[in-house]
């Protein structure tokens, strides 16, 4: 055996600083206070008395090389070549002399892309993979994404909602969507169906078992090979056996639905972070516009934007007005499959990962 320590990998992201405009690195931790001259421009003032200003502005997120090689050009031509990217897909392109600014929102708007997203604004919507990389979802995030913001575009360039909004779209119901004030989900509305023959090929059955929240899953010799049988009135049709035994295929054009969830907030400004909370369900997920799920959020939005006191977020609104008036001013039905309050969560979930049947 060698007697070198084993040393990490370092695989993680790239230092920061190589990437930044030379006036955030010269005035790094050392910045006096900042403004919005108007939506979609951050003004920060540093100590030093150096000035920058950043125009935020909208993008697809999913760029070829077209846009890419167009969003660069302009930021070489109108800018001074540094840009960084938001957790939501909106580029930040910053600039240290004023008379550049008005040029560039200009050069990008030319383009199509929104100069926004800032302040109270409705900024860009956060999505996940979709059909594009993963091999699980159940929609495209990013397809939806696109049509939401399309009849959306207003808000983003404006700042007049109450609060900022911050949308979120998932296409499965497991992993990587996030809180959103507004959050579109794959919601599945029937068990996994099974093909046999693959399981016992392609699934490790045990950790298949171990995976599912009610323990819904049980090993079974289907035909004489080994393979997995489900208990249909437990399952919730959560999805998280499909990704470690692709045969148990639960995505389905008619069954599986969106769902959207409202009121959830990461931030601890002015009030604490919330879970969002589901308000419609049973949606069809219907592409390449998903008209039902706009039809939707656009009402939820201009609700909230209509009834809203100012600074509050819509988790925050919804809890001084309290949800049956929530539910009365959004005229959405309410259902009593609406109602989870987790009583018998400590039986009912699987909360070890002690296999039970
Ligand atoms: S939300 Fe689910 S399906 Fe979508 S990218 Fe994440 S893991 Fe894949
Ligand atoms: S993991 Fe989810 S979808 Fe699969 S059987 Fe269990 S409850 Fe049903």
């Amino acid at each position: 055996m060698s007697e070198r320590p084993r040393l990490p990998t370092e695989s993680g992201v790239p230092d920061g600083f190589q990437y930044m405009h030379p006036a955030y690195i010269k005035n790094f931790g050392n910045w006096a206070y900042h403004d919005r001259p108007r939506p979609g421009v951050l003004h920060h003032v540093a100590k030093s008395g150096d000035e920058v200003w950043t125009v935020r502005v909208g993008t697809q997120r999913q760029l070829g090389p077209y846009e890419i090689n167009l969003l660069c050009d302009i930021i070489d031509k109108f800018a001074d070549g540094y840009v960084r990217f938001t957790i939501r897909s909106n580029m930040e392109v910053t600039v240290t002399d004023e008379a550049k600014v008005q040029p560039l929102v200009e050069a990008f708007e030319d383009a199509g892309y929104p100069v926004g997203g800032t302040g109270n604004s409705l900024t860009m919507i956060s999505h996940t993979q979709g059909w594009l990389h993963c091999d699980i979802p159940g929609t495209d995030a990013s397809g939806v994404v696109k049509a939401l913001m399309d009849e959306l575009y207003d808000e983003f360039r404006r700042e007049e909602m109450p609060n900022r909004v911050h949308m979120t779209t998932s296409c499965c119901q497991i992993n990587c969507g996030g809180q959103g004030d507004i959050a579109i989900n794959v919601q599945h509305t029937k068990p996994p169906k099974i093909n046999h023959d693959l399981v016992a090929n392609v699934c490790e059955r045990p950790s298949v078992v171990a995976r599912c929240p009610v323990a819904a899953i049980r090993p079974a010799i289907v035909n004489g090979k080994p393979s997995l049988e489900v208990d249909e009135k437990k399952c919730i049709c959560c999805g998280a056996c499909f990704p470690p035994c692709p045969p148990m295929q639960i995505n389905d054009p008619e069954h599986s639905k969106l769902a959207i969830w409202v009121g959830g907030k990461h931030s601890n400004a002015r009030s604490k972070p919330m879970f969002h909370k589901l308000v419609a369900a049973g949606i069809p997920n219907n592409p390449p516009r998903w008209p039902e799920v706009t039809e939707v959020v656009k009402n939820i939005l201009h609700t909230y934007k209509a009834d809203a006191k100012n600074w509050e977020r819509i988790g925050d609104w919804i809890e001084r007005i309290g949800w049956p008036r929530f539910f009365e001013l959004t005229e959405l039905p309410f259902t009593k499959f609406h109602i989870d309050n987790w009583t018998g969560a400590r039986k009912s979930l699987n909360a070890s990962t002690h296999i039970r049947f």
